[in-house]
């Protein structure tokens, strides 16, 4: 049977609560539904150390201040699924898990949204399915060759999986850092990190709400017509979270350049050194999850759909939140994701109206 609503917003992470707080405010029916069958979004299946890397207050969405965790300054990603669990609960926001959306197609006036558990023609549709679901691997010589173990940041739990083994982790982004630091404080594990240039590291006293603050220039500038001062990708920069500190300081943490190529039993770089390794961890970033939108036709450079805002100019019933700085600044982070969540709301509600 086909249900009717005013919104199907896809995907139920942050973004997609962060519409629903928005599209309840302005009065709109709505529904979420979330492939996961549990609330928390990608945050339920990150790896067990990962620290966010800003305090609470500055990891909130819009209405509810994320709690501290007791004795941790940067929150771990579970106090973020009780955080995600508590405001879906607490906005009563009407999500439905388990529910993964297979495509979404033109219908006349509606725009068809086709799901495992059912089909809804709805007058708008907010897609806020993240990347975590499409982790990137890049194409490097003799990938197929290695004989260990391969696994991308995705499916990355727990140094327990690695004692007593040689691992190289491969990237210079906070993940990367972070990953290479928690294996090397094991103390069993050797850990050769290789980053495509020399990591940057914030300093010490700036953590991840230096980042917001370059997202807030940045929107700030756009809001009064001025040049595009750069995202908050732009930086790029390592956050000193505590275990990446403790690594650094011992000496732990000092990266290669990236190798040229895997052998059968390691990595080989461009001036014939080489390095034997028991795995590759690939903390090589993700892309946007939007083969559910494939049925519109709007897949632009880098893969990414065209956004003006968060509605896409190619079919404008349609907005993206989430993903990155292209669907609005710091979009894809947790304080940063209300913004451009209220505006597509407004913006669909005066659609509806008009
Ligand atoms: C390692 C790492 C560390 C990060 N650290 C921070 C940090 O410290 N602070 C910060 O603010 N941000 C951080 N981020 C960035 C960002 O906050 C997260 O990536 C966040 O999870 C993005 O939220 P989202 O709602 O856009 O996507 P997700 O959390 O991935 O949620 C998407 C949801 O959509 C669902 N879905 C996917 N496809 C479909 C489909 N076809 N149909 C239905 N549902 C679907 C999924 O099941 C999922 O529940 C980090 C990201 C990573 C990867």
């Amino acid at each position: 049977m086909t249900q009717r609503t005013d919104v199907v917003v896809v995907g139920g992470g942050q973004a997609g609560l962060a519409a629903g707080y928005h599209l309840r405010r302005c009065g709109l029916d709505f529904v979420i539904l979330d492939a996961d069958a549990s609330p928390g979004g990608s945050w339920q299946h990150m790896w067990d150390s990962l620290r966010l890397f800003s305090p609470a207050a500055y990891a909130s969405l819009s209405g509810r201040l994320m709690p501290t965790q007791p004795g941790e300054t940067y929150p771990d990603a579970g106090h973020v699924v009780d955080y995600l669990t508590d405001y879906e609960k607490r906005y009563d926001l009407p999500v439905q898990h388990g529910a993964r959306v297979d495509a979404v197609r033109r219908d006349g006036e509606r725009l068809l949204v086709e799901a495992g558990s059912g089909t809804w023609r709805a007058r708008a549709v907010i897609s806020a399915t993240g990347t975590w679901t499409r982790p990137f691997l890049p194409a490097v010589p003799g990938r197929g060759l290695f004989t260990g173990r391969q696994l991308h940041t995705a499916n990355h739990r727990s140094p327990a999986d690695f004692a007593g083994r040689h691992v190289i982790v491969v990237g210079g982004g906070n993940s990367g850092a972070q990953i290479a630091a928690d294996l090397a404080l094991d103390g069993s594990i050797r850990v050769t990190w290789v980053t495509q240039r020399p990591p940057r590291f914030l300093p010490d006293d700036i953590d991840g709400r230096a980042l917001f603050d370059v997202a807030t220039a940045r929107r700030r500038a756009l809001d009064a017509g001025r040049t595009d001062t750069g995202g908050v990708a732009s930086l790029g920069d390592i956050v000193a979270v505590p275990p990446v500190r403790a690594a650094r300081d011992a000496g732990l943490l000092t990266a290669k350049p990236m190798f040229s190529q895997l052998t059968a039993h390691g990595v080989r770089w461009a001036d014939g050194s080489r390095a034997g390794a028991d795995a590759v961890i690939w903390c090589t970033g993700f892309r946007p999850a939007l083969s559910h939108l494939a049925p519109l036709n709007l897949r632009g450079p880098r893969g990414h759909i065209p956004t003006d805002g968060t509605r896409a100019p190619g079919e404008p019933r349609l907005h993206l939140l989430g993903y990155g700085d292209w669907t609005g600044p710091a979009s894809a982070t947790l304080i940063g994701v209300g913004r451009p969540a209220r505006d597509a709301a407004r913006d669909i509600a005066q659609a509806v109206s008009g």
